[in-house]
């Protein structure tokens, strides 16, 4: 998490107190250049005025009695004159011209010295050397003269005279650019501490704080900023602050609860396992796994609506939380499937106190849209460690025993056993090679012999399955399951009804029209194309209709009524005929049977086999089947006594090893057709 917090950057020149100060400092800078040339200026403007006025003050006070020296030709008021003038510390040379142009007087400074300075020489060069016009003595006093008569000459020293400039210049450069600098410092510790350090101080608050925190975090406004821009700031930052919270508070909830019921999800689960694992590894004890599986849920839900099956697993969701211990972790892994985790059962005993419980939390009855609804499970456990040591394995392995719990019946609670490992992966080889047999055409159709009671002749034949794997034939009971459990169920069972037609076209050809009855999945019969696909396949075989039945088990005949109904109907009114298989072993009402558009029931075996001895529910089956109008067919007929009182008891057709077995379709034809 640390490397995606930016610090500030570690180059204090990047900082922005630096970077601040460095513009303030050129700022300051420039201004204060511009504010030097303006006053240089302004002193240069100064310093030219006062020379003019000075100079002229000077030649104004000297310019009588030169006039007066040359007037009179008086040498020595001209050299008492001009020496006057030298003791002026500006002046280094001055002289007397006569209007003839021959110098009259003239006085130099002995002990004039300085280099002359380049500059202020250049720019007071007019002022190094000053003329003043001599008049008569008339004149200087106002009165009108004779005129000129001759030139006072003052050479200045410039550098004397601009000496005082030149250190102002300097005062003023000087003056300027330290207040710059000093003001520029000031204001970089200022910026510093009233605005970089609280910036960094929010910064290092952000970063301290962790995305996944579970708790709601605020940063403060630093001191001196409750109000202003830094105080807005914080505020917009805590906003975000709390607004990411929440996000991330509902996104940990999506990623981690099932929407419908509150519980963990798979990931959650996951997770929980991997810490049980890791602390049950530290601490040396064990924790079981347990799955739950609701039986029937599909039914429900295709029978009551999917609203129904909802609340139910909402309820079973609650009423499992409320009533296990405390300290048992139950999460849904999906559809009608819960996990328990279940750290209280150390000893295998312990976890079998909980089962009662679990199926007495599972079974209570619920009520929902007016309908009692009584629910049922089934329950598989594994344990750390003995069972698995990875999640994977423990989840795998509690699911493994779950689904033997639901072989066995419902309300089932099966431990792991080895054994189921070896199971699934014996389903999962069969899985694969009923896909292959599939393309190979190693699916064989054997076809048992229906006599008519009366006549004992042939009056039809089922179909049943075989499959040929390497030579050995092997019955339905062996691949059946797992191929309604793994949907390889719906290409088999297409595959039965086009073999089916092949005979029976077959068999026409042969002179002989003996109707085929096969067996139709439950899995298949809810395919929304079944009717298009049996359809297609009858176009292909003319002729076939009539003498093709369908054979659906009692218990498919549960699942949603309306839809039962109009696929007969829809079956029907192809030509097909609808029998219903094992009848005696489902739960069908009279009034439900009386709706459905049949043609024949097959008496379960396990009622012909308990003839003569128990004959209650053949007799009352037979009974039934009468008052529907439908053909009556025993199944599983053994022995003559058996087909004695059936006879008896106007049965119609009987199909039994007291006949033949299922035969490969090559000796059904030898024995029955011709
Ligand atoms: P089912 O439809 O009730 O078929 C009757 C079963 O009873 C057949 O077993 C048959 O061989 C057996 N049987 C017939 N007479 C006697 C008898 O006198 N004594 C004894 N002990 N058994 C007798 P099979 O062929 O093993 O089929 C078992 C079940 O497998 C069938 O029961 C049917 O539910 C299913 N099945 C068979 N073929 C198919 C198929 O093509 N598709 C589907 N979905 N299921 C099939
Ligand atoms: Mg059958
Ligand atoms: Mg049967």
């Amino acid at each position: 998490m640390s490397d995606l917090i930016d610090k500030p950057s570690d180059k204090r020149w990047h900082s922005l107190t630096w970077r601040q100060s460095l513009r303030v400092i050129t700022v300051a800078l420039c201004v204060g250049l511009i504010i030097c040339i303006f006053e240089i200026f302004l002193l240069f403007k100064i310093t030219k005025e006062q020379l003019v006025s000075e100079q002229n003050q000077i030649l104004d006070l000297a310019e009588p009695p030169t006039s007066e020296a040359l007037w009179s030709l008086d040498e020595e008021l001209a050299d008492r004159t001009l020496q006057g003038l030298l003791s002026i510390e500006t002046i280094y040379n001055n002289r007397i011209v006569s209007d003839d142009g021959s110098v009259f007087s003239e006085k130099t400074r002995t002990n004039q010295g300085d280099v002359e300075r380049a500059l202020p020489f250049k720019l007071f060069a007019e002022f190094e050397t000053v003329t003043r016009p001599i008049h008569s003595p008339d004149k200087v006093q106002g009165h009108y003269g004779s005129g000129e008569i001759g030139m006072l000459v003052v050479n200045f020293d410039i550098n004397k005279i601009t000496h005082g400039f030149i250190d102002d210049i300097f005062v003023i450069i000087r003056s300027v650019f330290f207040n710059s600098i000093i003001l520029s410092l000031v204001l970089a510790i200022v910026f510093h501490r009233f605005l970089t350090r609280p910036i960094i101080a929010i910064g290092q608050e952000l970063s301290e704080i962790s995305p996944d925190s579970s708790s709601l975090s605020s940063i403060s406004a630093p001191q001196g900023h409750q109000t202003g821009e830094l105080s807005f700031l914080v505020r917009q930052f805590n906003l975000m602050l709390s607004r990411l919270f929440k996000n991330h508070k509902e996104l940990t909830k999506i990623a981690t609860r099932d929407a419908l019921t509150g519980l963990a999800n798979r990931n959650l689960i996951f997770d929980k396992l991997r810490t049980n694992i890791e602390q049950a590894k530290e601490g040396g004890s064990e924790f079981a796994v347990i799955f739950i599986d609701l039986d029937r849920f599909k039914h429900i839900n295709d029978s009551m609506g999917h609203s129904v099956g909802d609340k139910l697993l909402v309820h079973l969701a609650d009423s499992l939380t409320e009533n296990l211990p405390k300290g048992t972790f139950v999460g849904r892994l999906g559809g009608d499937e819960f996990v328990i985790v279940y750290k209280q059962a150390y000893k295998q005993h312990q976890s079998d106190e909980l089962a009662p419980k679990l199926l007495s939390i599972i079974n209570k009855p619920f009520a929902a849209d007016s309908i009692i609804i009584h629910p049922a499970g089934s329950i598989g456990c594994a344990f750390y460690p003995k069972d698995g040591e990875t999640v994977d394995s423990l989840v795998r392995n509690a699911d493994l025993a779950m689904y033997q719990a639901k072989k066995q019946g419902t309300n089932c609670f099966v431990h792991y056993d080895p054994s189921f490992t070896a199971d699934s992966e014996n389903r999962f080889n069969i899985e694969t090679k009923l896909k292959l047999a599939l393309q190979n055409d190693d699916l064989l159709l054997f076809y048992q012999p229906k006599m008519d009671a009366e006549t004992e002749t042939l009056i039809g034949c089922e179909g049943l399955i075989r499959w040929n794997d390497k030579g050995n034939i092997r019955p339905p009971a062996d691949f059946i399951d797992i191929a309604e459990e793994m949907h390889i169920i719906v290409p088999i069972g297409y595959w039965v009804i086009e073999q089916a037609c092949k005979s029976i076209q077959r068999w026409r050809s042969m002179g002989m029209s003996i109707p085929v009855a096969i067996n139709v999945s439950p899995i298949q019969l809810r395919e929304s194309d079944f009717l298009v696909k049996v359809k297609e396949i009858l176009s292909r075989y003319e002729g076939c209709t009539d003498l093709l039945e369908f054979e659906i088990t009692e218990s498919t005949l549960m699942t949603d009524i309306e839809t039962t109904f109009s696929l007969f109907v829809q079956l029907r009114d192809n030509g097909i005929k609808i029998s219903i298989d094992d009848f005696g072993t489902g739960y069908s009402s009279l009034s439900y049977l009386r709706r459905l558009p049949l043609d024949s029931l097959k008496i379960d075996r396990s009622f012909i086999s308990d003839i003569p001895n128990d004959t209650v529910l053949p007799s009352t089956i037979l009974a039934l089947a009468k008052e529907l109008h439908l053909t009556t067919v025993a199944e599983g007929v053994e022995t003559d006594k058996q087909l004695a009182w059936l006879k008896e008891n106007h049965c119609d057709i009987m199909q039994g090893y007291y006949f033949d077995k299922p035969l490969p379709i090559s000796e059904f034809e030898n024995k029955y057709i011709n």
